[in-house]
């Protein structure tokens, strides 16, 4: 008998293992406190990653596989998977065991020590999901010390062939068309409405709960809005198309307190735990432009989030693991202010992004580098502590996406190997970008005073702590010429007014 492996995000329908039953292949698949417990959930990812994980082992053992599912409840779990696996093996007398291979370098490394152990043969195989391999991205930048992503992203349009015309050239003639995307949403065209399918979960949260795993956040368990298989994410997917990619390049970067997911298409989840391929998106998406049922610059962007970056992302995480998720350039340990538990800060656009984020287990991408990660950035807090939390809170967090964009992508913790500056502002872009800033309790335009929006001392206090890392910077040469041209008593009182900010971020 050949026991095969399969983990929480690991539900792909069209992986080569289930092409057809086999009489000497069990699946196994558990629900272990090992996975609910290395780092404090948001409750939909728990009921989420359960209740697809069910309906996936439903399917295989419908469609004649042999399946072997360990609950969360059951008197025979161990809650950790090698000891999960050892009582397996006998229980099945097992002669080999495979495995697919984990995207986290903690289960990578779990099960390759395991596998190491056994006495008899065992093999990982590829999960059949991504574009590139583990290692793609570091062969394409060997030698360089800036990964650009655009210039992997250009190998993989002419690689895959996708928005390129007939003679070689990127359709429409650019490859990029992000200068369009930069538009704030005035509240036309309306958000399109939240058409996911419902699904009652109460009796899993219930035993989820039982089963003494911590979490936070809105569990929302009886009208459950995230897909649990292909087919719905499909639906979703479709609907995405039609009512929402035509705008997502326009809104890609705008915010607002009306419209939690604007024209995104809240596919991670389901792209994460491998329901849905990204190369349907990717074919769908261009389809959809080539029949003209969106434009260009909005088809592009959105390709480009995952042809792109969510390549690219997987790339830099395997390149630089382990030791990345260790990395802290500008030195920060302030902790996480409480109110990232509960959303109550005086702040409007934290309080909306992580109210959004406790209520959905998701906010969108602008929220999450240009309000929340922009806040941690400026104020020192540890980009270790922070990471945990993304980890935790979003019901699409996977290390090797949540990681490289933490760490890398907004807290420049990595010194610059993904970005090129960080992605820090003061309350004008916020906004610019939205209308977060009205009826907010702070004053978006002072810098100093005890109503002064507090993003604004702490931006300029960050550049001026950090001269020594980032005054070198070709991209930043004009915000250290505004330095420069400060009059010293200007700077001391916003370092002053930061100084305290600090020192009660609680407070806020
Ligand atoms: P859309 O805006 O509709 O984009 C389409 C798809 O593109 C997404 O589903 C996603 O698969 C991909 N994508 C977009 N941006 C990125 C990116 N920067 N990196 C990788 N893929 C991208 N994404 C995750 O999937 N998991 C995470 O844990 C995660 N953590 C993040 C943490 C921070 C600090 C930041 C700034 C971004 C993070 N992202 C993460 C990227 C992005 O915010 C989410 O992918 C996106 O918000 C998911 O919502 P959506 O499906 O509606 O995305």
């Amino acid at each position: 008998m050949k026991l095969k492996l399969i983990l929480g995000d690991q539900l792909n329908p069209q992986h080569s293992w289930f092409a057809e039953p086999r009489e000497d292949v069990v699946f196994v698949m558990m629900e272990v406190r090992q996975e609910t417990d290395y780092v404090l959930h948001h409750a939909q990812k728990i009921i989420a990653i359960f209740a697809a994980m069910r309906d996936f082992a439903r399917r295989l053992h419908a469609d004649g596989h042999r399946i072997h599912y360990v609950r969360i409840d059951s008197r025979y779990n161990r809650h950790s998977i090698p000891d999960n696996l050892t009582a397996l093996l006998t229980r099945y007398q097992a002669t080999e065991f495979a495995w697919q291979a984990p995207d986290e370098w903690r289960l990578d490394r779990q099960l390759a020590d395991y596998a190491a152990g056994l006495s008899m043969p065992s093999a990982m195989v590829d999960t059949e999901h991504f574009y590139t391999a583990r290692d793609e991205a570091a062969g394409i930048f060997a030698g360089r010390d800036h990964w650009l992503m655009e210039h992997f992203y250009r190998r993989m349009r002419t690689r895959h062939g996708v928005l390129m015309s007939d003679t070689g050239k990127p359709a429409g003639g650019q490859w990029n068309f992000d200068h369009d995307n930069r538009e704030s949403w005035p509240g036309m065209p309306w958000e399109p409405a939240d058409l996911r399918g419902r699904h009652d979960h109460s009796a899993l949260w219930a035993t989820i709960q039982a089963s003494g795993a911590r979490s936070f956040g809105e569990p929302n368990a009886a009208n459950f809005a995230w897909p649990l298989n292909t087919e719905e994410a499909l639906q979703q997917l479709d609907a995405f198309i039609e009512h929402a990619l035509p705008h997502f390049g326009r809104f890609q970067d705008a915010m607002s307190v009306k419209a939690w997911r604007l024209f995104h298409s809240l596919l991670s989840f389901a792209m994460n735990v491998k329901m849905l391929s990204p190369r349907t998106v990717v074919e769908r998406v261009q389809a959809a432009w080539r029949d003209g049922a969106a434009p260009l610059p909005a088809a592009e962007g959105y390709i480009r989030q995952i042809l792109g970056w969510r390549e690219y992302v997987r790339g830099v995480y395997w390149h630089r693991m382990p030791g990345y998720d260790q990395l802290n350039a500008f030195g920060h340990t302030a902790p996480l202010p409480w109110w990232f538990w509960d959303g109550k800060t005086r702040m409007r656009c934290l309080a909306t992004a992580i109210g959004q984020s406790l209520e959905h287990a998701h906010s969108h991408h602008i929220n999450r580098l240009m309000v929340i990660g922009n806040f941690a950035l400026l104020a020192g807090l540890s980009p270790q502590e922070l990471h945990r939390w993304y980890l935790g809170i979003y019901i699409d967090a996977f290390e090797w996406v949540e990681l490289p964009n933490t760490l890398g992508m907004s807290q420049f913790a990595d010194g610059g190997l993904l970005a090129t500056k960080p992605y820090v502002s003061s309350a004008a872009y916020i906004d610019r970008m939205s209308d977060y800033c009205k009826g907010c309790h702070y004053d978006k335009k002072a810098r100093t005073g005890e109503r002064a929006c507090p993003y604004n001392a702490l931006y300029w206090d960050f550049y001026d702590r950090h001269r020594d890392k980032l005054a070198g910077n070709q991209r930043l040469g004009v915000i250290y010429q505004q330095l420069r041209k400060m009059d010293d008593g200007t700077l001391a009182a916003l370092k002053e007014r930061a100084a305290d900010l600090r020192g009660r971020l609680a407070e806020l």
